[in-house]
């Protein structure tokens, strides 16, 4: 059996009157994220941990965001094909682990949601996928609600 890690970071500005979308799931804020895609910062860092345990590159390389297709794009979908990917290698999600850091509105009352979304994407149960929420306490550009950073870390597994 063969296990490799991988690790994901991502940002995203913010912008008032753009819909927020975040770990697969619309969540009610004045400001949304200003992206190619659709902008889900979470989703986005998981793709790259989950690309980064296999060397598979980055989703800037696998889905420019210069390309018409990939404009407005569900990340959802981005997800589903990378996870496609690591099937195709031999290998499978083991599990997931994201940390959100952004000011507001508090994702609490979200995290959950994530969860039941992220799961069957990743063709995993729900306590192998984990979300994680903080604030920055106002500093830096997170606190400044300016952006959005996240973290994430996987394992894949070969079959
Ligand atoms: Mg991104």
């Amino acid at each position: 059996m063969d296990i490799r890690i991988g690790n994901g970071y991502d940002v995203h500005a913010l912008k008032e009157g753009l819909p927020m979308w975040l770990g697969g799931i619309k969540i009610d804020s004045p400001k949304g994220f200003v992206a190619h895609s659709d902008g889900d910062v979470a989703i986005h860092a998981l793709c790259d941990a989950l690309l980064g345990a296999l060397a598979l590159g980055d989703i800037g390389h696998l889905f420019p965001d210069n390309a018409p297709e990939w404009k407005g794009i569900d990340s959802k979908i981005l997800l589903g094909k990378v996870v496609g990917l690591i099937h195709d290698k031999g290998y499978e999600v083991g599990n997931a682990d994201i940390t959100i850091a952004l000011q507001k509105p508090k994702l609490a009352p979200h995290i959950l949601k994530m969860r039941e979304t992220l799961a069957p994407i990743l063709g995993i149960s729900l306590d192998r996928v984990s979300v994680k929420a903080t604030t920055t306490e106002k500093l830096g550009f997170v606190g400044r609600e300016e952006g959005c950073e996240v973290w994430a870390s996987a394992i894949v597994i070969s079959r």
